[in-house]
């Protein structure tokens, strides 16, 4: 079988044994555990967000790489502008006011 040729290396993320189900958790929590825009701070609720759109597409296609590679970025102390935490609402409303929808249907739910 042939292996992948874009198979990347382990970043440094995967060394510290941190397992890919909690890299959510613990992004958040370097980066700041509340959200940008209004403080709320229950990480039941807060939503790693992609600054400038496109995350989904990149969530589909990498998997948990991203986030391997945001807290591989966080874990070594580098300044991080593409991502952001904010709550689900906040996170909705900008969704919305950028038109970013996951389905057609949900323009009509606004
Ligand atoms: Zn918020």
């Amino acid at each position: 079988m042939e292996k992948k040729q874009n198979t990347r290396p382990p970043y440094n993320v995967w060394k510290t044994g941190i397992k890919s189900s909690n890299y959510r958790k613990n992004i958040i929590e370097l980066m700041g555990s509340k959200c940008v825009q209004c403080g709320f701070s229950d990480i039941r609720a807060l939503q790693i967000d992609h600054v400038n759109g496109g995350g989904r597409q990149e969530h589909l296609k990498g998997g948990h790489k991203w986030q391997a590679i945001l807290l591989s970025n966080l874990l070594s102390g580098k300044k991080i502008e593409n991502y952001q935490i904010l709550c689900a609402n906040c996170n909705w409303i900008k969704r919305v006011e950028r038109k970013e929808y996951r389905h057609p249907r949900d323009v009509q739910a606004v």
